[in-house]
């Protein structure tokens, strides 16, 4: 726990960061979560710690601003935000339950894209990929 905490401190502060305790608690979270979580999640997450949600969004946006979180809008006008690491790199789709909402990572697919005529952001990987269906719980 204390070398995990010194980890995300270097990390912080190596993208010029003030290592701040609520900014740590952030970043911890969304690394440690499977799928991305919005800013409502991680403010209900860490309520008991006392910071306000301001004070959680603006570290959110910092650590998007800086590199070590993606943004990812599935859809719904929702910003949620995954950790940038080594086994979580490229931007990889999302499965959006369409009857629960539930967002969940899925591995990354090889679209045919070289053989068909398709915008330059296509072929560049800047596009965001949304797979939709019921998930799991909901089918
Ligand atoms: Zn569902
Ligand atoms: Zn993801």
């Amino acid at each position: 726990m204390a070398k995990n905490l010194d980890e995300l401190r270097a990390v912080v502060r190596a993208n010029g960061l003030r290592a701040t305790p609520s900014r740590l608690a952030v970043l911890e979270l969304v690394r440690a979560s499977d799928a991305p979580v919005s800013h409502g999640d991680v403010a209900d997450r860490l309520a008991s710690q006392g910071w306000d949600r301001a004070t959680i969004y603006r570290n959110l946006t910092d650590l998007a601003e800086v590199g070590l979180l993606r943004r990812t809008d599935v859809g719904d006008h929702v910003w949620r935000f995954e950790a940038v690491n080594a086994e979580h790199d490229a931007a990889h789709p999302h499965f959006v339950c369409t009857e629960c909402g539930t967002v969940e990572c899925m591995p990354q697919i090889e679209l045919a894209i070289h053989r068909v005529k398709a915008p330059r952001a296509v072929k560049q990987r800047q596009v965001e990929v949304h797979v939709r269906g019921l998930c799991d719980a909901c089918i």
